[in-house]
């Protein structure tokens, strides 16, 4: 899950360093233990890299000092070996000559280390990722050039990969070659660039080409060479998309933290997807067709993407659809019974999620048709889906999901009241999904000073319980990974009718419980809150003022009101002050939201 950069230009750039080091930070949501940078500048390869932040190991390192024509970049979210300095990403072969960047896992590592210490190299490090840049010094040192030796390399790891790398013998050159890891080449006027992401490209160019798969090159200014492993040359003119997006979407504006941003562009990024799905004649249709004719519907996704996957499946079932949210790391065992009258929702908001992926292509193996749900359309998930549905939440930098998550579930819910309604596109549903910007603007105007005081209460917390029937339980899921996520609260999820057969009993006087009442199927929930608070939970119940009874007020410590809206609003919006809730108890126990331990926003990984 780490990010990659590289970067070269036609002529030797003093700030290239500075350039690498803002490139990195646009990457850090992809991981960040650790960080480093090489350039190659006179003909002399430099490298600089340490543990840390992109700020701190800039700053202690002095990337601003790095000139050069040529550079990669990596901020490290680690696989194999401890995130320590030597583990660090660029790693070198023993003439320190080849340098490389690498996301991914290579599997066979072991034996070609083996192998390559048989030859003589030296390792420094405990990663997977060193035995590559030996293993080009060790073909190069029969005769081959860099790129040759490159390609044999490449072809000879297993696993995935995304890597770029440099050799002070081919000085002018970026290299690179994709399996699985995202990587996206960006053709500049005076620079070309290799990333992980879209967004460290942008500051460049608009002009990207994504990588598909067992794809490699090279490239420098005003030349790109893309093949397939196999030798098959890949025509570069046909290859290249523009970008959407401008890069001030990327910028955090005047917020404190993207978290917050991204809660408060709930409105806009709803109207986007619901604007979207209303013009986007063709993928809607193509849609709702595969759906129609399928015999089961198994949507899967990953984090907030599954809970999101759980709503809409819950949806289709109420409406009479066989449907099952599939957790997508878990997708081999769930879909072993696919078969090619069924469908297959992948639900990602990176595109690129790896288990995600991995289902994708497991589904189309068994004939089954997908529809991907992604926030990048250019992603490889939604390249190869069938057909796919583009959210057009706009970036999302925070690692925790806000706005993309509110706007899957409105994706999911807009195809499922299609397809429940067999009128097609005139659904009263649609008209209520009209309605998510207004209501997503009034929960978040009416509701953000009562959570700011209850995650002052939140704050001193060590677990919490959410607890929500039928379609409360989805965004109760939500909720607590959530407030897990970034104020680090050990927070649990049940049905609340399934909170008697276990979870009550850890229930002592002050024990926080959060009721997410929907308003549809949730008659029997009173009882339950009455059950926490008489064993003297702290209770707070968020739920529509038409579902506010005595008995509901009278055993809540806190009572958190929503407008009374249809399910198809209520279930995308009721999540906002629990978004909200998360993000004060992390500010209150002193987090930074936008940056979870141990979290990375793309998971690339198995
Ligand atoms: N396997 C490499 C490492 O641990 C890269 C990790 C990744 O891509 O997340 O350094």
């Amino acid at each position: 899950m780490c990010g990659i950069i590289a970067i070269a230009a036609s002529e030797r750039r003093k700030d290239l360093g500075l350039l690498l080091t803002e490139a990195l930070k646009r990457l850090e949501y992809r991981g960040y233990d650790s960080v480093g940078i090489a350039v190659i500048d006179g003909g002399d390869l430099y490298i600089a890299k340490n543990v840390g932040t992109v700020e701190s190991v800039a700053k202690s390192e002095d990337f601003a000092a790095f000139s050069g024509s040529v550079g990669i970049g990596h901020t490290r979210w680690a696989t194999h070996g401890a995130p320590t300095r030597e583990n660090a990403h660029p790693h070198v072969d023993c003439t320190k000559k080849i340098a490389i960047v690498h996301n991914g896992i290579i599997e066979n590592y072991a034996e070609l280390r083996d192998m390559l210490k048989s030859r003589g190299h030296t390792f420094t490090s405990d990663t997977d990722t060193e035995v590559i840049p030996h293993l080009i010094e060790e073909i190069k040192s029969s005769g081959l050039d860099t790129y040759s030796a490159f390609k044999k390399a490449v072809s000879m790891l297993k696993g995935t990969f995304a890597i770029v790398a440099i050799d002070s013998d081919d000085a002018r050159k970026i290299f690179f070659a994709r399996r699985v890891s995202p990587l996206i080449i960006g053709i500049g006027v005076n620079t070309v660039l290799a990333s992980s992401d879209i967004v460290s490209i942008l500051p460049f160019t608009r002009n990207v080409i994504v990588l598909n798969d067992d794809e490699l090159g090279y490239a420098e200014p005003g030349k790109v060479f893309i093949e397939v492993i196999n030798g098959t040359p890949v025509d570069i003119a046909s290859r290249v998309q523009r970008v959407e997006y401008s890069i001030e979407e990327f910028s955090r504006g005047p917020y404190e933290h993207y978290m917050i941003k991204e809660i408060r562009e709930q409105p806009y990024a709803l109207s986007q997807t619901i604007s979207g799905l209303v013009s986007a004649r063709d993928e809607v249709d193509k849609s709702i067709k595969i759906l129609r004719d399928s015999s089961t519907i198994y949507i899967v996704g990953a984090g907030s993407s599954y809970h999101a996957s759980l709503a809409g499946a819950l949806y289709l079932r109420y409406h009479g659809f066989k449907a099952h949210a599939v957790v997508a790391s878990e997708a081999n065992i769930h879909l072993r019974g696919l078969r090619a009258e069924d469908a297959v929702v992948a639900v990602s908001q990176s595109g690129e999620t790896i288990d995600t992926l991995l289902a994708v292509r497991e589904s189309k193996k068994k004939g089954a048709r997908v529809i991907a749900i992604v926030n990048n359309p250019l992603s490889t998930i939604a390249r190869e889906a069938d057909t796919h549905i583009y959210m057009r939440s706009g970036p999302e930098i925070c690692v925790a999901a806000t706005k993309t998550f509110t706007s899957q579930v409105a994706t999911l819910l807009y195809l499922g009241s299609t397809l429940a309604d067999d009128s097609l596109r005139t659904p009263k549903a649609l008209e209520a999904l009209k309605k998510l910007p207004y209501v997503a603007a009034s929960i978040i105007e009416s509701t953000e000073e009562r959570v700011k005081v209850l995650a002052k209460r939140m704050s001193s917390a060590q677990s919490a319980y959410y607890l929500g029937r039928a379609f409360g339980y989805p965004i109760s899921a939500e909720a607590a990974l959530k407030i897990k996520e970034v104020a680090y609260v050990h927070a649990e999820a049940y049905p609340a009718g399934e909170s008697k057969h276990g979870p009550i009993s850890l229930v002592v006087n002050g024990f926080p419980v959060v009721f997410t009442v929907i308003g549809e199927l949730d008659e029997l929930i009173e009882g339950n809150i009455e059950e926490m608070k008489s064993r003297g939970a702290y209770v707070v119940t968020v739920l529509p003022t038409n579902r506010v009874t005595p008995t509901i007020v009278n055993n809540s410590n806190e009572v958190i009101q929503l407008p009374q809206v249809p399910l198809e609003v209520s279930l995308v919006t009721y999540v906002i002050p629990h978004q909200l809730l998360a993000y004060y108890t992390a500010l209150e126990r002193g987090y930074n939201p936008d940056k979870p331990r141990n979290l990375a926003k793309t998971v690339t990984v198995f």
